[in-house]
């Protein structure tokens, strides 16, 4: 059974009837609007800083015990979200971070700084970045009006480019290797060097992609001011029939021709069996001249056409062309690749083929389990390579000593001399291991004798 956390306490001597106070120091998430509301992952970071904390170790510490309990492994699992985007999402996760958050910080408003509003009414695919992106006039506005720089909403948005408010691209953050960087870093910082981001160079966008973000900042806004609307007849089949009918007299070729997109992928819409992803529904949005919650909601509004003046974005670009080549001539290529040893397991082959390992699995599930049994073998010789060669470490370090000391040394001699030569640190378990093998091996006669 795990123990109840006591998150709101009230100090000694304070009446009891005094109203609960807050665990975490009161901070309110910055901006109002579609445009301009702070996403979670950035009002976490800059809370951290009112703590006087990095982020992963208040998340560690006080996030985490309240989402996962006492699981050490599942707590770390928990902080090391705290630095992506994936608490401003729409899985499991993300309610459990806002619900954690709701409750250290009593605030009942953090659900809206995520795109938890949207789970039920557009589908996850293609919906949150994977990157983390920004403006940089955003961010100068943000110290021109003497406020601290923060992360929006709409920039966790993966169909969202552009930065609405100032018509220019968002920028990509680049990302950064565990050992790579500053750890603590806030929002506008830049985690190489510390300095703003608000200083970096923007270009300017397309109207076409600075209208797109708007579109998506009034579905926000539309989805957090009448939320009830949008609680049923989530459904953008009537609307794309009203507007076949409107605007290309129902012929449904020429409506996904003006859509830039395929006969078969709007008859899935319109069928109601396919849901369009955001990005679709913002391109149909913008090309019948409405709001993308008149797609959603199917109302019949006035429509015009609006040309796309870019190809609509290909949501999942094919990146392997190997398949196109003809089965008998992959099927020769894999057998000579499995036979010479060429792939040490089965993503190598899919590489060197140019395929998918999907694909690579369907066409010859025999060489597929070569392959598979030759990466477990390969990886397993990998363990026991690297362990032998951190106790040959070991070992050198704890024969130095003895020759030195003429005597035994202890296990933090050996960690020491080790760490010392070579940079190598060894676990508690392991460390006791290799020390028994170490001795084992001194205590033999022909070890003995030579050290006499
Ligand atoms: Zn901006």
């Amino acid at each position: 059974m795990t123990e109840k956390i006591a998150l709101v306490e009230l100090p000694g001597g304070w009446p009891k009837d005094a109203p609960p106070r807050s665990a975490f120091l009161g901070l309110a998430p910055l901006g109002v609007g579609g445009e301009s509301f702070e996403d979670l992952a950035s009002y976490f970071r800059r809370l951290a800083e009112l703590h006087l904390m990095r982020p992963w170790t208040l998340a560690m510490r006080a996030v985490a015990p309240v989402i996962s309990g006492k699981s050490e492994r599942g707590r770390r699992s928990i902080a090391d979200v705290c630095y992506g985007l994936s608490m401003n999402g729409v899985t499991k996760l993300a309610d459990q971070w806002v619900d954690a958050l709701s409750q250290l910080t009593l605030r009942n408003d953090l659900h809206l700084r995520t795109l938890l509003p949207l789970r039920d009414i557009v589908p996850r695919y293609k919906l949150l970045s994977q990157t983390e992106r920004y403006c940089p006039l955003c961010y100068l506005d943000d110290e021109n009006n003497k406020r601290p720089k923060y992360n929006r909403l709409l920039w966790s948005l993966d169909c969202v480019k552009a930065c609405p408010v100032h018509n220019v691209l968002l920028v990509e953050v680049r990302s950064f290797a565990s050992n790579e960087g500053r750890p603590f870093f806030l929002p506008g910082i830049s985690r190489l060097d510390g300095t703003s981001l608000a200083a970096a160079n923007a270009t300017p966008a397309t109207d076409e992609q600075s209208c797109m973000a708007r579109m998506t900042a009034h579905l926000l806004d539309d989805i957090h001011h009448h939320p009830e609307v949008f609680e049923s007849n989530c459904s953008p089949a009537p609307f794309l029939k009203f507007a076949i009918n409107k605007l290309f007299a129902g012929v449904a070729m020429n409506f996904a021709q003006h859509l830039g997109v395929g006969k078969g992928e709007l008859s899935g819409w319109t069928s109601g069996d396919v849901r369009p992803s955001l990005p679709r529904l913002l391109q149909i949005a913008y090309c019948c001249g409405c709001a993308v919650s008149d797609v959603i909601l199917g109302n019949k509004v006035m429509l015009r056409r609006v040309a796309l003046l870019s190809p609509p974005p290909v949501l999942a670009p094919k990146r392997r062309n190997g398949a196109k080549r003809p089965t008998d001539v992959l099927l020769t290529e894999l057998e000579a690749i499995v036979k010479s040893g060429a792939a040490r397991h089965g993503k190598q082959a899919a590489d060197l083929l140019d395929v998918s390992q999907k694909y690579l699995k369907k066409l010859s599930p025999t060489s597929w389990d070569v392959l598979v049994q030759r990466g477990a073998e390969d990886r397993r010789m990998r363990t026991v390579n690297r362990r032998e060669s951190r106790f040959a470490e070991f070992n050198r370090s704890h024969a130095a000593l003895a020759r030195k000391m003429g005597l035994t040394p202890t296990r933090r001699d050996v960690h020491e001399d080790v760490f010392r030569r070579t940079g190598i640190r060894y676990r508690f378990v392991e460390g006791h291991d290799f020390l028994h093998r170490a001795r084992a091996i001194a205590a033999r006669p022909e070890n003995t004798r030579k050290a006499r």
